[in-house]
């Protein structure tokens, strides 16, 4: 049978200052902290997630707040950058919000023929907005500081070092359903389900490169999604047949999970499209609890003090 993921379900990454991270990503790059809540295996940190309006899979960009951490180092085995999707003639907008806001950005590039901006949070954690007309499943958020023409409508891509490229792209094309759809400077792009916006992995073969290093500014996993249950399972096992080591499936409690490395060393999630983050919190509500899910809820005073306190930004318009 063949098996299948159908695009970016999630990207993780390892941020500085808890309050640094929800500033940038709420009060500047005009995201709704959709979910507050801790790492499920160090309660001690957060988990914030960043997303549309309703959380939508594809739009989320989430992190683990880890001040103690040094820098990530970039490398081979690594997401090296994480393109957000933005609608034809917006990144005017951008370069004009960035230069107000004082946010370090490049010059604009051509990649693919799409017109992309680059630039980097506030940890270093390398971003682009990418110009694209696709289709998303996308709700603009009304309190947002930027208009909903320009809000970032998810995750364009996930950009990968190797230092080889076959192994990968084995994995890729034979497990989980992508196809090669060119190559340009080096990069080689696989798309799934038709490979539109939110569809995309490219990869570099760099083979004398160091190896990278997760840190602060440095992307933890990618997660791809996948229907329900059972579709993860079917894959889970073709992973296996593959000869890769995935984990058991895990109880996320917003959707079920699956972890392995990719052959590379980039560690891969398999996430399910459900149950979604309005299981406990309503829609209105999203973000402003501290969410545990139901078996780290005993602990909840211990875990709630060991937090730093965190404020919702004052945006910057
Ligand atoms: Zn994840």
């Amino acid at each position: 049978m063949k098996t299948s993921v159908h695009g970016l379900h999630h990207v993780t990454a390892i941020a500085g200052d808890a309050q640094e991270n929800l500033d940038f990503y709420v009060g500047i790059m005009g995201m709704r902290l959709v979910k507050k809540s801790v790492n499920q295996d160090a309660p001690d940190t957060y988990h914030l997630f960043f997303a549309d309006a309703v959380g939508n899979p594809g739009t989320d960009l989430t992190f683990f707040p880890w001040p103690a951490m040094p820098p990530a180092k970039l490398g081979i085995g690594f997401t090296v950058e994480v393109p957000f999707a933005v609608t034809r003639g917006s990144l005017a907008y951008w370069q004009e919000r960035f230069a107000q806001t004082k946010v370090a950005f490049e010059k604009i590039e051509t990649r693919f023929e799409e017109k992309v901006l680059p630039f980097k949070d506030p940890h270093g954690l390398q971003l682009a907005l990418v110009e694209t007309d696709d289709a998303r499943q996308f709700v603009p958020w009304e309190a947002s500081p930027v208009p909903s023409a320009h809000q970032l409508r998810g995750m364009h891509a996930v950009r990968l070092w190797e230092r080889a490229l076959q192994p990968t792209e084995m994995l890729l094309t034979q497990i989980m359903g992508f196809s090669h759809i060119g190559t340009e400077a080096g990069w080689h792009r696989y798309g799934v389900d038709g490979g539109a916006s939110g569809k995309i992995v490219e990869v570099k073969e760099l083979p004398q490169e160091r190896r990278g290093q997760w840190g602060t500014g440095g992307v933890h996993h990618v997660a791809w999604r996948v229907k329900d249950s059972a579709e993860e399972m079917t894959l889970r096992n073709a992973i296996v047949q593959a000869g890769l080591w995935p984990s058991e499936q895990i109880d996320r409690f917003w959707f079920k999970s699956v972890y392995f490395k990719e052959p590379g060393g980039v560690l891969f999630e398999l996430a399910t499209d459900g149950p979604g983050f309005e299981r406990d919190e309503k829609l209105a509500q999203l973000g402003e609890q501290l969410i545990l899910p139901p078996w780290l809820e005993p602990q909840r005073q211990s875990i709630e003090a060991a937090l730093p306190p965190l404020e919702m930004p004052r945006t910057q318009m």
